[in-house]
């Protein structure tokens, strides 16, 4: 069976998490077979990539969800991995409206030099969706500040679905689109009680996973507050409200989606951080 992985190169998000690098801001590279997938790629993606000995010129897709810098701001030298130096016209980058031609309040953030470079460019808008090999990509709607701002939903019939929410508030049927997933990846920047427009609380988390109903949850991209407040306390709340397994991403973390999810943490294990393994329903 077809196995996917995904591997958190970074968990951080947020203007001071990024600054200060409490925790890695370099987004999550996507292996399988056929498939090396770029998401998100924030400040330190080349260089987590290389120290992690994953080879950033076998990327053959990036996406970008929004125009904020712990997404985009390696975008441009990935893009240049990927078509090996810029001397080969290949790969795929897919990114909305801001990040490819600006918008009102930001962008645009790869310039037009790169969106040369790949062999297709896709600009993303809700409902909007394209095929990397037997892998269906379809955008979903966020709503953040950056308007454009999109989340993904990764469909395959061998592994099942996977989702990333990106930046995003709660909104009625923002869960919907990710009815039926088994992995759903949320971008739970701030914990319970600590609202703030167009990001996620763990209370916002609790009602998208109770529209959605996933296999299970990874909770990632902490902002100061969350990392304060302790994300593991956090994904508690979460599984005693929805009773879905709810893991928190770590920096360097590794998940394998096939027969059953696993996941396995570089740092050494601790009480509550033991490797984990879900088996299929
Ligand atoms: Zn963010
Ligand atoms: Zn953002």
């Amino acid at each position: 069976m077809t196995q996917l992985e995904l591997i958190f190169l970074g968990t951080g998000g947020g203007r001071f998490v990024t600054i200060t690098q409490k925790r890695r801001t370099a987004g999550i590279r996507i292996l399988s077979e056929k498939l090396n997938i770029h998401l998100d790629p924030g400040p330190g993606a080349l260089v987590h990539s290389l120290n992690m000995g994953l080879n950033p010129q076998k990327i053959r897709a990036i996406l970008v969800s929004h125009s904020h810098p712990d997404h985009y701001t390696d975008a441009e030298v990935l893009v240049e991995a990927m078509t090996q130096g810029t001397t080969k016209r290949r790969g795929i980058l897919a990114a909305p409206h801001s990040v490819l031609f600006g918008n009102e309040t930001c962008g645009p953030v790869v310039s037009k030099y790169h969106q040369q470079m790949p062999e297709n460019v896709i600009e993303l808008k809700t409902g909007v969706n394209f095929n990397i090999s037997d892998i269906k990509i379809t955008a979903t709607e966020a709503r953040h500040t950056d308007p454009d701002t999109v989340g993904f939903r990764l469909e395959n019939r061998d592994f099942g679905d996977i989702a990333y929410s990106s930046d995003t508030e709660f909104f009625e049927g923002v869960g919907k689109q990710y009815k039926g997933v088994r992995l759903l990846l949320l971008c739970v920047m701030r914990p319970s009680g600590k609202p703030w427009k167009g990001h996620m609380t763990t209370d916002d988390a609790i009602k998208i996973v109770e529209e959605a109903g996933p296999e299970m949850i990874v909770m990632t991209h902490f902002g100061m507050q969350m990392i304060f407040s302790g994300p593991y306390r956090e994904a508690k709340l979460i599984e005693q409200r929805t009773g879905v397994p709810t893991t928190v991403a770590s920096d360097g973390m590794r998940i394998s989606v096939g027969e059953e999810i696993r996941v396995r943490r570089m740092e050494r294990k601790q009480k509550g951080l033991d490797d984990f393994v879900k088996s299929r329903k």
